[in-house]
């Protein structure tokens, strides 16, 4: 069974969770030079640096406008700051945040934007100049918890705004377990945020560092190939729900432990994986084009764009008919993922928060069709898995061109 992700974690990263020789301030550090910002500030999870941000920068009862095809983590986040979530649709070109909806949503209220580079595709930071020059007081922090080091037109997306958030959890693109970090080139920022968290948060106890090189052993093993095959049985049974579904569509929540500080048996994991960066950059950068290549001319599936700076966090196929497709993959030994698979204004916690509902139909379409295709696995395999995608589709009966999106139709 080739599973639908695989974190680049060798025999290094154990060694280092076990022995626990770097520190958070280390991991800092480092981080801050691989994206080429002045400053980089840890936090257990991103949610939690993208909640504190919000607080430190004085934002309450603020409107706060984000992707509504994003990580449902993010509006969380946003509620938990004491500030209301404005969801805004995905362009079709490349799943980000539609920047034209996003001017239309500014209002009085607004007090920040977060764009994000979903699936790794770089914000066009052209159109977000425009944005600021119109509003200059409003926030920008770009969501690179997808992206990483993206770039637009060779201009780094982290750099463009106020703040970057980042996630690093085991399905990121380089991991410290769990884990989030913020980066700003704004001493103000920064200086205001890390006495912010020095209040807000609880010390790690050596019980958490203890629990995360427990969790990091007990992932490695789950993703290596034999014991895959009875975790993904296990997993379709729902036995492993309590570890892998990271929310619960009708609640607001944050896990018990966002407000106690990364251990330091993370970011020595961290430190590692910062090395590996440009190699696993240079990978999955390659795979994207190996699937493009495969099915760019595939009926009834809709490649994803290949674009330059793009980092691909997913390579992400939209099709017709996903669940019968996935379990046609699944049939021959091929994990599929379906990141993201909701639409967060149709969520429930969200449809009872808002009091006049959003129509987003491009995010809502995007996330009852999209597919992520395995990008950890060598350009031949790749091609394999590609193959049996189109079988797979004819198997499922998926062969219309996938829905048309109607907004975007109609207005183009
Ligand atoms: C993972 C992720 C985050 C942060 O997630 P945490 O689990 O809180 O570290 C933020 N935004 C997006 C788009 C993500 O995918």
């Amino acid at each position: 069974m080739i599973p639908r992700l695989r974190p680049s974690l060798g025999a290094e990263e154990l060694v280092a969770a076990i022995l626990s020789r770097g520190t958070v301030d280390e991991f800092e550090g480092s981080f801050a030079q691989l994206v080429g910002q002045k400053h980089a500030i840890a936090f257990p999870y991103g949610r939690t640096g993208l909640m504190l941000l919000l607080e430190a920068l004085g934002l309450n009862d603020r409107e706060i406008i984000c992707p509504a095809f994003t990580c449902v983590v993010v509006p969380h986040a946003i509620v938990y700051s004491g500030n209301q979530p404005v969801f805004v649709d995905s362009r079709e070109a490349d799943f980000n945040m539609d920047l034209d909806l996003a001017e239309a949503a500014i209002s009085e209220h607004t007090g920040a934007i977060i764009p994000t580079s979903i699936y790794g595709y770089p914000v066009d930071l052209d159109r977000l100049s425009d944005l600021r020059r119109r509003h200059p007081d409003i926030i920008v922090i770009q969501d690179c918890a997808h992206s990483f080091a993206a770039e637009w037109q060779g201009r780094p997306v982290q750099r463009a705004g106020d703040a970057a958030i980042f996630g690093l959890n085991i399905s990121k693109i380089i991991t410290s377990i769990f884990g989030g970090m913020v980066t700003t080139d704004r001493d103000d920022i920064a200086a205001r945020l890390r006495r912010h968290r020095d209040q807000r948060l609880g010390g790690p106890t050596r019980a958490k560092g203890f629990l995360r090189a427990t969790y990091l052993l007990a992932a490695v093993t789950a993703l290596c190939p034999p014991v895959f095959t009875l975790v993904d049985r296990a997993q379709k049974l729902g036995l492993l729900d309590r570890f892998t579904k990271y929310y619960d569509p009708g609640r607001i929540n944050m896990p018990r432990d966002f407000l106690t500080a990364m251990t330091d048996v993370e970011a020595s994991v961290g430190l590692v994986q910062l090395d590996r960066y440009a190699s696993i950059i240079d990978h999955r950068r390659r795979i994207a084009g190996v699937y493009d290549e495969a099915l760019r001319d595939s009926p009834g599936l809709r490649p994803p764009p290949l674009i330059d700076g793009a980092t691909y966090s997913h390579y992400s196929p939209i099709l017709q008919n996903r669940a019968a497709v996935m379990a046609a993959m699944s049939r021959r030994g091929i994990e599929l993922g379906h990141v993201i698979e909701y639409c967060i204004p149709d969520m429930q916690a969200y449809r009872n928060l808002n009091s006049s509902p959003c129509s987003c139909p491009v995010a809502q379409a995007f996330s009852e069709q999209v597919i992520n295709l395995p990008l950890h696995v060598a350009p031949d395999v790749a091609v394999r898995v590609a193959e049996a995608l189109k079988v797979s589709m004819e198997d499922a009966g998926a062969t219309d061109e996938p829905t048309p999106i109607e907004r975007a139709a109609g207005s183009s």
